[in-house]
């Protein structure tokens, strides 16, 4: 249904990924995916399926320069 290709650790590749049967009510929000590779659970934030190709070089390093005494 809603499979996901992720990197896997274990798989050292990327693979499917797909939400397991949920225990604990989440229903269709649950954030957890499991490797249908190796079969480990990965938790995953409903907020962290970014692009694949998430560009790092983002000036994000914008915080005031403070000076420790
Ligand atoms: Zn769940
Ligand atoms: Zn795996």
């Amino acid at each position: 249904m809603s499979d996901r290709e992720l990197y896997c650790d274990s798989c050292e590749g990327v693979v499917p990924f797909e939400a397991p049967p949920c225990v604990d009510g989440h229903g269709a929000d649950c954030p957890e995916l499991v490797c249908t590779g190796c079969g480990a659970a990965v938790l995953i934030a409903t907020f962290a399926f970014p692009a694949p190709r998430v560009d790092h070089r983002r000036g994000t390093t914008r915080r005031p320069h403070r000076r420790a005494a």
